[in-house]
């Protein structure tokens, strides 16, 4: 835990967040500041800076059971984009690894 990380504060409830999801690799919110329709943010509990690091000590296939509950919940057959957002070059602002599960848009996303 990094006393000083946002996620880490919503994971140990010293910010309180609606938690939509959570196994015992991560949970599920909505970002707070929305880029489509329906914008979650899958965290892992455990504090590593960004994919790069992650190495073994985050379970993916764990992480990514959130992505799938929330597809499933949600009723996101249709289709939705997956973000993970990576250093300086990628636009990271949050240096706690998080997937945007971004959703609702149909046809008119960007390119890339
Ligand atoms: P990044 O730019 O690092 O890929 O994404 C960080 C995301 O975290 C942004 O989309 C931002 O809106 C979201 N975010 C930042 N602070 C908070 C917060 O306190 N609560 C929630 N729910 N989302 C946050
Ligand atoms: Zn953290």
């Amino acid at each position: 835990m990094d006393d000083n990380c946002i996620f880490c504060k919503v994971i140990t409830g010293n910010l309180k967040v609606p938690i939509i999801h959570e196994n015992e690799t991560g949970i599920a919110i909505n970002d707070i500041n929305p880029m489509a329709p329906q914008h979650f943010l899958i965290i892992p509990k455990f504090h590593v800076a960004n994919i790069l690091e992650s190495g073994s000590l985050i379970n993916l296939n764990k992480l990514f059971e959130l992505v799938n509950l929330l597809v499933t919940e949600q009723e996101l057959h249709n289709g939705f984009r997956l973000v993970v957002n990576t250093g300086d070059d990628g636009g990271q602002t949050v240096q706690h690894l998080h997937v945007h599960l971004l959703a609702g848009r149909n046809l008119k996303w960007p390119p890339g």
